[in-house]
């Protein structure tokens, strides 16, 4: 009963959330954002203009998310997962992209050539990818932030928590208001390259009110007890309900993305030639964006024209309800449908489809009331 009510809630919210009682996907222009594979570059430009972006505090108004080994050569690894169904985080080297289930185990390495001083921290910045929403504090959608979980440490409104460390210190910066976790840097065990950070992502990446499908980085500093910079790493991060079937996806995007790619005309990579290219070939200067969108597949907004109020309603509604899905774990999606059919027989009514249909189509009127 509780989690029906929850789902209902989810459902109202997403129904309030969009100003024009649509559906809150057009919020996200893709088509403004050229570049579907990250480019760390826009974030260089931006830190750029300050003559010494790579010592800025990790708490600059843009925090700066370049890569920055340090003269203790920083590194992040990251444990090898594979794509099974039953994965709950798994990093891609090919995008640079961790997929995780929400608040689930995150386990993140943290490999140095030379120790950082005593009482060294690293700690954990969110911010969004695109530069467009980049200025923007990346916090927890108002659902989650309300919902108790039982977490005494961490602030109800951070995204990232560290997991398992008594030592884990939240901060909201008096200034830009991100939030960031940091723990103490511990040296490797005798005998092992690494120590290892759990972090736990508290929002799905479709959190409606928070990040709202925006893809985010996850930015990892190394930093001195005064808060210097020593290094920086940075990764993408999407929490979603099949953290190994969407890697599997984004990785095979990203595969014909290279090869369509090889076999154009120009063998470079580099943005000089893909723009240069574009311009010159007209066949592929529209199709060239959208192979470049296609990095980030399941983030890709799409339009269509619908005639009639009434199947554009349907649609929508058929919309809302993959937008749910993706929100809830397969598991908990199997308890709802169980709760669903138990309910129908209760009601005297046979789990015919005929009857079925009608049921759900009476549950559908009383939600958008
Ligand atoms: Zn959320």
């Amino acid at each position: 009963m509780e989690e029906s009510q929850e789902f209902a809630e989810l459902w109202q919210r997403n129904l309030i959330s969009s100003p024009d009682g649509g559906t809150g996907w057009d919020l996200i222009n893709d088509e403004q954002f050229l570049s579907g594979s990250f480019d760390l570059n826009i974030f260089g430009d931006v830190v750029n203009e300050q003559p010494q972006s790579s010592t800025s505090p990790p708490t600059a108004s843009v925090p700066v998310a370049t890569d920055y080994p340090g003269e203790h050569g920083f590194k992040l690894g990251f444990p090898q997962s594979g794509t099974a169904k039953s994965v709950t985080c798994t990093y891609s080297s090919d995008l640079n992209k961790l997929f995780c289930q929400l608040a689930k185990t995150c386990p993140v390495q943290m490999l140095v050539d030379v120790a950082p001083p005593q009482g060294s921290v690293i700690r954990a910045t969110a911010i969004y990818k695109k530069s467009e929403h980049v200025a923007e504090v990346v916090r927890r959608c108002p659902h989650h932030e309300r919902t108790p979980d039982g977490d005494v440490l961490a602030p109800p409104a951070h995204l990232i928590r560290v997991e398992g460390n008594s030592l884990a210190v939240y901060r909201e910066d008096d200034i830009t208001h991100r939030h960031s976790v940091a723990v103490p840097y511990e040296a490797p065990q005798l005998g092992a390259e690494w120590t290892t950070v759990l972090y736990n992502f508290m929002c799905n990446s479709s959190c409606m009110g928070g990040m709202n499908r925006r893809p985010i980085l996850t930015i990892i500093t190394l930093e001195t007890h005064e808060g210097q910079l020593l290094g920086r790493r940075s990764f993408e991060v999407r929490v979603c309900a099949c953290p190994g079937r969407d890697r599997k996806t984004e990785e095979s995007n990203f595969g014909k993305d290279q090869e369509t790619k090889t076999l154009g005309k120009t063998p470079s990579t580099t943005k000089r030639s893909m723009t240069k290219e574009s311009s010159s070939s007209t066949p592929r200067s529209e199709g060239s964006k959208k192979a470049k969108l296609s990095a980030s597949s399941d983030d890709e907004i799409y339009y269509l024209p619908v005639r009639g109020k009434e199947r554009y309603e349907m649609l929508k509604k058929i919309n809302n309800g993959l937008e749910l899905s993706d929100m809830v774990p397969p598991a908990d999606v199997d308890k709802y449908l169980q709760k669903l059919s138990t309910k129908a027989k209760k009601d005297g009514q046979t789990p015919e489809p005929k009857r079925g249909k009608k049921l759900i189509v009476k549950d559908a009127k009383s939600d958008s009331d």
